[in-house]
């Protein structure tokens, strides 16, 4: 059997983290290997933000991401800042803008940020490897061995984990980033869908199933999760449940058997502002709500609560308490998902390598010297909004600048 090629460093997943952490740890001279199993990389940034890529926001902190501990987040975070990320692009030159709530996009295309950290590699002369499968990975003294399936084995005493998590496997999505985590001992919090449509029985939401494509501002929080936070966000309605934005946030919060929370007047203070129109109003209970609140949705709901014959009702005639009541339930609408889309349609995965057996500054194990696990592998999940990748640059750059600051290395 042949030697193993030996490389200071190798990098097993080609996707934002991955391609991050390789570029930063040979610009510090190290000799790198990047593995990817596809034979299109990064497919997650080309497909990220409609095909533009929300590569950051302006403002990210370790309270934008969710996991069991997302203050371990903090440091590769403060480190790494959205700055540094906007330079990169900016040397680039690649025309960018802010759409909403700092959500920064590419003008042209997310192939630019591929193209960009392809350059990033390619200065620092990162060896590829792709498409290539790993067949095993084994401890070999202080060093790490890739087997691979069709070509030489490597070895290293740095060795990278950023195969990303389970959603979208149709475009190379594997658990082989939490097989190596249990094979070397490190726990792995559940895992499950995030970013994620959420869904209803049937039956329960045939009231709904019409309302398909509908979208208004809400806000809308999971019940029952620590740290669930309140998001200001526009809900879509779907022919299988709920979606959107204001969805897609409190999915990744929310647990099976739990209950959602949505204020569909979106802030407003719908009780008060219902009762004080009420003098004089000859107009229908559902018209006057139709001017907070689009008509078929107000509709949907009353009959939903079964209350449809207040829909006809004239306004003025509307007791105060039964006025108040009705404001207050639109205002906190509870709703049982049963489930979501999964990772077919998730954005992320929630959970994953536990980050209580990793070092916060070089994203390393703290038992296994020389093994990082790196982006969305991590039990570490951003809100949506270009949290995401800021947490994959990040955490990349943490564990590229940890591998290019070590000694000299020999094979
Ligand atoms: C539709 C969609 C849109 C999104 N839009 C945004 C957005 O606009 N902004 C944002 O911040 N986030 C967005 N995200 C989330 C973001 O894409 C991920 O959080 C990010 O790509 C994670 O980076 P990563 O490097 O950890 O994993 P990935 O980018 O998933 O990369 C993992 C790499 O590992 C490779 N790999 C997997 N298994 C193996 C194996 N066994 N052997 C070898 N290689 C392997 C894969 O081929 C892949 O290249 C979006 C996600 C989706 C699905």
């Amino acid at each position: 059997m042949k030697d193993a090629l030996f490389y200071d460093a190798i990098v097993i997943g080609a996707g934002a983290a991955g391609l991050m952490c390789a570029a930063v740890a040979s610009h510090g001279g190290k000799r790198v290997a990047l593995i990817d199993h596809s034979e299109k990389i990064a497919e997650k940034i080309r497909i990220s933000g409609g095909g533009r890529c929300n590569f950051t926001n302006r403002e990210v902190g370790y309270e934008n991401m969710v996991g069991e501990n997302p203050r371990f987040a903090r440091y590769a975070l403060t480190e790494y800042t959205p700055k540094h990320f906007i330079d990169l692009v900016k040397r680039h030159r690649i025309a960018f803008h802010e759409k909403h709530k700092g959500q920064l996009f590419c003008d042209d295309s997310a192939e630019d940020i591929i193209e960009m950290l392809l350059a990033e590699c390619a200065q620092g002369g990162v060896q590829w490897f792709r498409p290539c499968k790993v067949d095993s990975v084994l401890k070999r003294g202080e060093h790490y061995q890739v087997n691979l399936e069709a070509a030489q084995a490597l070895q290293t005493p740095h060795l990278v984990i950023a195969t990303g998590g389970l959603s979208i496997p149709k475009i190379g999505a594997t658990d082989f980033g939490y097989r190596i985590a249990r094979q070397f001992d490190l726990p792995v919090v559940a895992t499950r869908p995030a970013l994620v449509p959420l869904t209803f029985d049937a039956q329960q939401w045939q009231t709904f199933a019409g309302l398909s494509g509908l979208s208004l501002p809400v806000q809308a929080r999971a019940i029952g999760e620590k740290n669930s936070t309140v998001f200001n966000e526009d809900l879509l309605f779907t022919h299988r449940g709920l979606s959107g934005p204001a969805i897609l946030q409190i999915s990744s919060f929310w647990q099976a058997g739990q209950a959602i929370e949505l204020d569909l007047s979106g802030g407003q203070a719908l009780d008060t502002e219902l009762t004080q129109s009420k003098l004089g109003n000859k107009q229908q209970f559902a018209t006057v709500l139709g001017q907070y609140l689009p008509k078929r949705l107000v509709e949907g709901w009353l009959a939903a609560e079964g209350l449809d014959t207040l829909a006809a009702q004239k306004y003025a005639d509307t007791p105060d308490k039964t006025i108040k009541a009705l404001a207050q339930g639109l205002m906190r609408w509870q709703l049982q998902p049963t489930g979501s889309e999964g990772y077919k349609k998730a954005e992320v995965t929630r959970g994953g390598v536990d980050t209580r057996h990793l070092c916060q500054k070089s994203m390393q194990s703290k038992v296994h010297s020389g093994l990082y696990f790196i982006g969305e592998v991590v039990d570490i999940t951003g809100w949506l909004g270009g949290y995401n990748f800021q947490w994959a640059w990040a955490s990349a750059h943490a564990a590229g600048k940890a591998i290019s600051s070590s000694p000299p290395s020999a094979a």
